[in-house]
């Protein structure tokens, strides 16, 4: 019987539970909040795929295209073409598990156009696909629970990876509800953590993503690929807490982007790109928003409202909701904001990191989205990349139960959090993470130069040079605590990156080097020793091996 390990319980981590669970493989699943609290939840849009039944002119190929083109050539051809050769396996299964998709009068399924697509091959359940994943999801898991297969345990936090000369044993786990830091060991561990968002503060996503166990297993010895590359989302609503975003849903049924001046309407991107102009990529309309003084209008309000009521629910009652706006009657004010990454932990076709035996699936993994990715691909990416680990753990040899002694390791950190931190500083750790917040949404925004990463990357290195003496916030989960360095060293990696990177690409704008560079056709990946960052450049296809 073979052991897995799997920390993170969005759709990712899920998928790929279940997955190991119906291979006969035993699966202990971790997560600080359940399923039902995490990102995945907030996918509304749909899931990207191509179905023989509707195809319509549509074509895997096509699909595949689409998703290169959109990672203007960051995205491994043989990585992507699995990704989207899946996609109707992949809903298939869905509906198998009871996820049900949107259908027109005749009960056909609904698709919806997406940035960036040649045709509309984004399927969604009503305003909540990712919800009713999870839920699908969860019922599976629960089935398998029952019959001794998946172990799930809640408030639980990664805390560091065992690794031993390249190879991870398990994870050293915090328990949030009284039972401290314990070693799991396990033959694999697969890293289901999602994006960086609580790097920026304010985003799209949740402060869950945090981004500390790519960081903390980073410091481990884990390569990371692509960091500079972070989706700004065009259009989200300001809100006291969030930014609430404005699916691209809006603009595929038709919304229209436009600024005002000297008493007109301008709609820029259709002047500037003419038809298809607002349902470009994401990249290309958040620079063009960012050209404009960062903030525009999206139109509705010529669309029926029985449209509007029918196709976009989510997006009226948001608004109404925290906004006070009537879609129908007036327009609403966005601004771009982060959303979405591309970059995380380096990883081979098959899932593993550069460490034997660590996986990580996801959005904390880089693999199939390049430089920018399309909407409705990450919800397919996430479920793809689960499988793909999971028939990966489930066809090797078990590890058996000799391991390596972590046990003096497991003292060290015990006492180490014991002592928490030097309580004299009057900067608690939370006021260092509003900080860097600030910091990176000032520094590596939508354009960037030279000089703000610099600054950047030094205001990080302060924060670094502080953190380990910083005071031990009794109000906030311990977690918060230990987890500082780990999500300080992922932003000095990101801002490393997007020095490293003297070009522009995708959604990384360099205004001192606004060109593509042919030179850059190639994967950032960023490995950490002791304090030191170094970049190298991968044209070797991006770990497509
Ligand atoms: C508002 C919004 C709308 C979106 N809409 C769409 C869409 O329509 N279509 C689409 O394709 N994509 C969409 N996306 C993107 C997509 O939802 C995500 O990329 C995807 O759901 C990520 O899944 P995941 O399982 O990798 O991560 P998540 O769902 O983020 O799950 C991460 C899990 O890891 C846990 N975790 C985090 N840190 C730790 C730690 N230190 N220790 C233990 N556990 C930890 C979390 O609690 C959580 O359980 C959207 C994203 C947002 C923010």
């Amino acid at each position: 019987m073979k052991n897995v390990l799997i920390i993170g319980s969005g759709i990712a981590g899920m998928a790929c539970a279940v997955r190991c669970a119906e291979q006969g493989l035993q699966v202990t699943l971790v997560s600080p909040f359940p399923s039902e609290r995490s990102q995945s939840v907030m996918a509304a849009g749909g899931i990207n795929a191509v179905r023989t039944e509707h195809e319509e002119g549509d074509s895997v190929e096509s699909h595949i295209e689409d998703t290169l083109k959109g990672g203007c050539g960051l995205g491994g051809e043989r990585a992507v073409s699995g990704l989207c050769g899946h996609g109707e396996e992949i809903l298939h299964y869905l509906e198998s598990i009871g996820t049900v998709f949107s259908v027109d009068e005749k009960g056909r399924p609904i698709r919806r156009a997406f940035g960036g697509q040649s045709h509309k091959r984004t399927y969604y359940c009503g305003a909540s696909t990712g919800k009713q994943i999870v839920s699908a999801l969860v019922m599976e898991a629960r089935r398998l629970e029952a019959a001794g297969r998946i172990n799930r345990r809640l408030w639980c936090c990664f805390h560091s990876a065992l690794i031993r000369d390249g190879v991870c044993y398990g994870a050293m786990l915090f328990d949030e509800a009284g039972g401290g830091l314990t070693a799991e060991y396990a033959d694999a561990v697969v890293v289901a953590t999602g994006g960086q968002n609580a790097l920026f503060g304010k985003t799209t996503g949740s402060t869950q993503c945090d981004g500390y166990a790519a960081g903390k297993l980073f410091m481990q010895g884990a390569e990371l690929k692509n960091l500079e590359f972070i989706q700004y989302h065009p259009t989200t609503l300001e809100t006291a807490h969030k930014r609430m975003l404005i699916s691209e849903a809006a603009r595929g049924e038709g919304g229209r982007l436009f600024y005002k001046s000297e008493g007109r309407n301008i709609y820029f991107m259709e002047e500037k790109y003419g038809q298809g102009g607002n349902l470009l990529t994401r990249d290309v309309i958040s620079q063009e928003i960012d050209a404009i003084g960062g903030s525009a209008f999206l139109d509705l309000t010529f669309m029926d409202k029985k449209v509007i009521d029918e196709r976009l629910p989510e997006v009226g009652e948001l608004c109404a909701k925290y906004a006070g706006i009537d879609v129908s009657r007036e327009p609403i004010p966005v601004q771009p904001s982060v959303h979405f990454f591309m970059g995380g932990l380096a990883v081979h076709l098959n899932h593993e990191t550069n460490i034997q035996n660590l996986f990580a699936i996801g959005e904390c993994a880089s693999m199939y989205h390049g430089a920018n990715r399309l909407g409705g691909n990450s919800l397919l990416s996430a479920i793809y990349s689960g499988n793909v680990a999971a028939d990966e753990i489930a066809g090797r040899e078990a590890a058996g139960s000799d391991h390596p002694d972590f046990g003096s390791e497991l003292e060290r950190e015990r006492e180490q959090l014991a002592r928490g931190m030097d309580t004299e500083s009057q900067f608690p750790v939370m006021y260092v993470r509003d900080m860097l917040a600030d910091t990176m949404n000032k520094q590596l925004g939508i354009v960037r130069t030279e000089e703000a990463l610099v600054q950047g990357r030094e205001d990080i290195d302060y924060y670094l040079s502080v953190a380990g003496r910083l005071k031990y916030d009794p109000n906030v989960m311990p977690y918060f605590n230990y987890s500082l360095t780990g999500i300080l060293t992922l932003a000095r990696a990101t801002v490393t990156c997007a020095l490293a990177r003297r070009e522009s690409r995708g959604a990384h704008y360099r205004s001192d080097f606004p060109k593509t560079d042919e030179k850059y056709s190639a994967a950032t990946i960023i490995s950490y020793n002791d304090g030191d960052y170094s970049v190298r450049l991968d044209e070797e296809r991006f770990y497509e091996s």
